[in-house]
């Protein structure tokens, strides 16, 4: 494609990242502004949870990952494509960005199969288009992807056409995929602590490793190392940082110490 790109920034916003007023609205114009090429991920678990909760459902997680039954993929779509997605969007653009609203969907961006019974309409990852978001970032918007995914079937007769995936590990395949120089995580923590709770400020792959297998890192945790770990392949730094801190995202690029970073070196 004809303009050069340049390496891609890979943010995922968790929890807490995404309210219209954070300043990662801010740092995420900004970048734009200065030339960046961000691909934005988002999650809104805990949205999903509350939806679910007003219609009586309440969640059930196994390692971190979401139990998807029909209703809950219903609302799954619903939330993550529809409300979430269109809240980041129209902050970004309210504020001078240029974003555009895509989901694993669309364009066929996110593909995948389901991963195991017992987790029910959840997804693996099998293949990730990237062409929308080369095209989206040819054109100067910054894609803003919601974690549904298609459903890769043998059987086109399939019912369910949209599985739900991890916005963690949908962040990591996209790193993975694509010409990344940075994967971020904006997390609701200080970013990955040891036993006593303390901050791990750096992590070579073996020792993030080390922490999953022993349990030190579990729950949501669990997905961001993993993903980090996959997007090392082709990424030079992966980090996992505060999202609650005001400016987390624009100081953690400009160089900033912030947070764990787990490097190869
Ligand atoms: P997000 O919305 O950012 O995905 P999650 O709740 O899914 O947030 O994941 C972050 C959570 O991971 C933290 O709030 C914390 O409870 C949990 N966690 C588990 N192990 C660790 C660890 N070793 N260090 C830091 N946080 C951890
Ligand atoms: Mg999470």
């Amino acid at each position: 494609m004809g303009n050069k790109l340049g390496k891609i920034i890979v943010v995922k916003l968790g929890g807490v990242a995404f309210s219209s007023s954070d300043t990662t609205i801010e740092d995420i114009v900004n970048l734009q502004k200065q030339g960046k090429s961000l691909v934005i991920v988002h999650g809104g678990g805990k949205l999903i949870t509350e939806w679910l909760a007003n219609q009586g459902i309440s969640a059930k997680f196994i390692n971190g990952e979401r139990v998807t039954d029909k209703v809950t993929l219903e609302v799954a779509i619903s939330v993550l494509a529809g409300l979430v997605n269109k809240e980041i969007v129209a902050a970004i653009n309210s504020l001078g960005g240029q974003a555009v609203g895509i989901s694993g969907v669309d364009g066929a961006l996110i593909q995948s199969r389901v991963k195991n019974i017992e987790l029910g309409y959840v997804g693996r990852i099998v293949k990730v288009n990237t062409t929308p978001l080369e095209v989206l970032l040819q054109s100067g918007y910054i894609p803003v992807v919601a974690p549904v995914s298609l459903h890769s079937s043998d059987k086109p007769e399939e019912a369910i056409r949209v599985l739900n995936v991890n916005a963690d590990t949908v962040a990591g395949e996209i790193a993975t995929a694509m010409d990344t120089e940075r994967l971020i995580f904006l997390t609701d923590v200080v970013g990955i602590c040891d036993q006593s709770g303390k901050l791990l400020p750096r992590l070579l792959p073996s020792e993030a490793e080390v922490l999953v297998a022993s349990g030190v890192a579990a729950g949501g945790m669990i997905p961001k190392i993993n993903a980090c770990l996959r997007a090392l392949s082709n990424t030079s730094s992966t980090c996992v940082i505060d999202g609650r801190q005001p400016h987390a995202l624009l100081r953690n690029i400009e160089g900033g110490n912030d947070g764990t970073t787990i490097r190869a070196v």
